[in-house]
């Protein structure tokens, strides 16, 4: 697929790993498609897939700095899971240095990781992408494929279970955005008992 943005294809083939511009690839690709299903701008679903790993290759010690220096409020949580600094962070690489203005945009890149509550249909989509483009193969991959494309808060709760469960179990810290999605999705999933 030839993108829409040559040159931010570019920019994000020089900022990451082979591997993870693959990634990049992909997710954007998988975004356009996931688009059309959750009703969200194939454009800007495209935007957000091929920039949301931007910052994925830098120096967490840099990314820290950049977050504690940022107007973003960094948690207790957010201290403790690093492995999510990329997303806040990429936030406020395309914010700043690229100059992109779209909230939706914004918001998909900042929350691809942990998800949170009332997500719009940009940043499910998003989300979902990540989880679901080419290069992923973790055991249930084709399982929650399917779901992405046939009930998207299904696969959203689905992946939210498997990785809030894996936290719980080796004792970390759980993201309150991911509980919250959780809870949110869950909750209007569920219905009201009878009495
Ligand atoms: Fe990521
Ligand atoms: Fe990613």
């Amino acid at each position: 697929m030839t993108t829409r943005y040559p040159e931010y294809q570019t920019l994000v083939q020089q900022r990451l790993s082979p591997k993870r511009f693959r990634h990049s690839v992909n997710v954007m690709e998988r975004a356009v498609y996931l688009a059309r299903i959750l009703g969200a701008d194939p454009g800007l679903a495209e935007l957000a897939g091929l920039l949301h790993d931007v910052e994925k290759n830098t120096e967490p010690k840099l990314l820290l700095q950049k977050l504690r220096n940022s107007d973003i409020l960094f948690s207790d949580a957010d201290a403790l899971l690093p492995q999510l600094w990329h997303a806040p962070a990429g936030m406020l690489f395309v914010r700043d240095r690229l100059g992109i203005r779209d909230p939706d945009v914004l918001n998909a890149i900042r929350y691809h990781t942990t998800g949170r509550k009332n997500m719009s249909p940009l940043e499910k989509t998003v989300y979902l992408a990540d989880l679901t483009s080419a290069d992923r193969d973790f055991p249930d991959v084709e399982l929650v494929r399917k779901m992405s494309e046939t009930d998207p808060d299904g696969a959203i709760v689905y992946s939210l279970q498997f990785i809030l469960g894996e936290m719980l179990s080796q004792g970390k810290i759980l993201h309150p955005d991911s509980l919250e999605c959780y809870n949110q999705i869950t909750a209007a999933r569920t219905p009201i008992p009878q009495m």
